[in-house]
């Protein structure tokens, strides 16, 4: 269990992310999964940690600040496997005044413990990347007891009931889900659902690269845009630059956050920039010691330099 952040994101604003699951422990095997191939394919609920630990951590981040715009369920796997999920909401609401937000790929939801929970979520952000189950094997490899079908009927249900916001997450892939028909297919799944938002994304971080997840181009994203409706928005586009900012911890803390922030998803220098608000040069320190240490590694992809954790995870301490 590993609190983190705030960090920006760009979806949700400042989150403070809480992940209640065990690394890459998920009922799917996404193939543009940003963390790898899942270790453990799993759809029995646990309680990974005890609700008390997660609950004592949140609360030191909170009182450590600054202040999230959300207190986010995701991370390293899939929240909706935690299975006092629905207590854990109630908890971490009575903690703060900010919105907590449950990211999920939804294929729970037809448990009806999980349909629960995700309705004291005070932000629903599930996943929809196929409109038939041929695709949905294809981009999501799910568990063999899964079935497209059921899960569509639950998030329809689930998203119409929910009292509050919704923000829909399609994926696109550069020759598997990018063709009109493919988009079309969702759309007619998206008709049913309630939401506010539909975010149109598309894999521009590099996924591991041999699972072979493209990044569709910026004239498909429109295209589903124009097929998915008004509530329809892409957001895979490079975000804005702010390299002026001074580091506001000591360099042992940036360390574990920057480490900790790899752990979760590639980023670019840049990337650890706007996350943490480093200069670009004490940015590079960091990664250069993380480099050092054999923790992270520098992959150079179409996309640019991107880093990654090695799986290797030893102190580090300041040159
Ligand atoms: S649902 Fe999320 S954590 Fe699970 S494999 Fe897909 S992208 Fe990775």
């Amino acid at each position: 269990m590993r609190i983190y952040g705030p960090v920006p994101s760009r979806r949700f604003g400042l989150s403070l992310g809480v992940d209640i699951v065990p690394h890459k422990t998920c009922p799917l095997d996404c193939i543009y999964c940003q963390l790898g191939e899942t270790d453990c394919l799993q759809m029995e609920q646990e309680t990974f940690f005890p609700i008390e630990e997660i609950i004592r951590d949140v609360k030191a981040a909170l009182e450590e600040g600054p202040r999230p715009d959300v207190i986010t369920l995701a991370g390293s796997g899939e929240p909706t496997l935690y299975s006092r999920l629905g207590e854990l909401i109630d908890e971490l609401k009575k903690l703060s005044s900010a919105p907590v937000l449950l990211i999920t790929n939804a294929v729970l939801l037809t448990v009806p413990e999980v349909r629960a929970a995700a309705l004291k979520a005070d932000i629903l952000a599930p996943s929809l990347d196929a409109g038939d189950e041929a695709t949905f094997q294809k981009i999501n490899k799910p568990h063999p007891d899964l079935n497209f079908n059921d899960i569509v009927t639950a998030l329809i249900e689930v998203t119409n009931a929910h009292p509050k916001e919704v923000r829909l997450e399609v994926m696109l892939i550069d020759g598997i889900n990018d063709d009109r028909q493919s988009i079309e297919n969702i759309a007619t799944i998206t008709r049913q659902i309630k939401c506010d938002r539909i975010d149109i994304n598309t894999p521009v971080r590099p996924p591991v690269p041999e699972r072979g997840a493209m990044p569709c181009g910026e004239d498909t994203l429109e295209l589903a845009k124009s097929i998915l409706g008004p509530k329809a928005t892409p957001i895979a586009k490079f975000e804005k630059r702010n390299h002026s900012k001074k580091p506001t911890h000591n360099f042992d803390d940036l360390d574990k956050n920057v480490r900790e922030t790899l752990m979760r998803r590639p980023c670019t220098l840049h990337d650890i920039c706007d996350s943490h608000h480093l200069t670009e040069a004490d940015a590079r320190n960091i990664l250069e010691r993380l480099l050092a240490a054999g923790i992270i590694q520098a992959d150079n992809t179409e996309q640019g330099i991107y880093y990654r954790t090695t799986g290797k995870n030893p102190t580090v301490r300041k040159l």
